[in-house]
């Protein structure tokens, strides 16, 4: 799978606020991703956020 910075997600689980859709801030071996609707960042390794992955809302064109 492809994810860049920039990327709109959707993850499988909703961040407690209600919101489900997050923005890819940064990739690599961590990953951070800010929910759209709170503003609440979190850091969590490629792997989690690749289970945690269930869809593109909006890919970043390159
Ligand atoms: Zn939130």
């Amino acid at each position: 799978m492809d994810f860049n910075v920039g990327d709109i997600v959707q993850m499988k689980k909703n961040h407690p606020c209600g919101g489900n859709e997050w923005e890819i801030l940064r990739t690599g071996i961590d990953f951070r991703i800010k929910c759209i609707k709170c503003g609440h960042m979190v850091m969590l390794p490629r792997v989690k956020f690749e289970k945690g992955f269930k869809k593109f809302i909006e890919k970043k064109e390159q």
